[in-house]
């Protein structure tokens, strides 16, 4: 199984090089941004309580998320592996995550990093603000927020990866089409190794 962890701050183009991924090697995707705002949408009780954290650039409560997310993991069906985006973003959903992977004789294979300056984040989440109606890109100090809650809890789990040997880093400053490549040969390396 190929199980991929796509990371890296809020826009570094994760949700875009994502879809490359799933159709390439056969992923099921599990983004909870996505998910949520699929709840949100449906006004189910977990979109409404969500909405309160993800309005204002905050995460939502570990216990909200790592309980989602497991019971998605449950359907596999014919799938070569996960990619997992915007999940784990705390030491704790990293924990759970690997967890739930070990009751399924599964591991992380592999984290990929996209890597972007703060100040090309914020301009492109403003730019993303202008077509999406997503509340959380249509205002700079809710984007500052969420750029300060990824390094502040979520950047620590580049060493967790790293101390596993599964951290790879892509720099995501270039065309899509430039990114991905880079990502698929990391892949097609790690399989071909593995
Ligand atoms: P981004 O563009 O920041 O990568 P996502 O679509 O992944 O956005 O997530 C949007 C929002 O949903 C986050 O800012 C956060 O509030 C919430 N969220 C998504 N994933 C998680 C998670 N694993 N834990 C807690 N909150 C999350």
């Amino acid at each position: 199984m190929l199980n991929i962890l796509i990371f890296g701050p809020p826009g570094c183009g994760k949700g875009t090089q994502s879809e490359f991924l799933v159709n390439q090697y056969n992923l099921k995707h599990l983004s909870t941004g996505d998910i949520f705002r699929e709840n949100i949408k449906n006004k189910t009780d977990l979109g409404i309580e969500a909405k309160k954290y993800i309005d204002q650039g905050q995460l939502v409560p570990d216990f909200i998320t790592i309980d989602m997310l497991g019971k998605k993991m449950q359907s596999k069906n014919d799938f070569s592996g996960f990619l997992f985006d915007g999940f784990p973003r705390t030491k704790k959903q990293a924990e759970s995550l690997d967890d739930f992977l070990l009751k399924m004789n599964q591991e992380i294979s592999m984290m990929i990093c996209i890597d972007v300056p703060e100040r090309e984040l914020v301009s492109r989440l403003l730019k993303r603000g202008e077509s999406s109606n997503r509340a959380d890109d249509q205002n700079k100090e809710i984007i500052l927020n969420r750029i300060k809650v990824y390094k502040d809890q979520t950047e620590v789990l580049k060493d967790y990866y790293q101390k596993q040997n599964k951290f790879f880093n892509v720099d995501g400053i270039s065309t899509i089409a430039d990114v991905k490549e880079k990502i698929f040969s990391l892949i097609d390396i790690y399989q071909r190794e593995s």
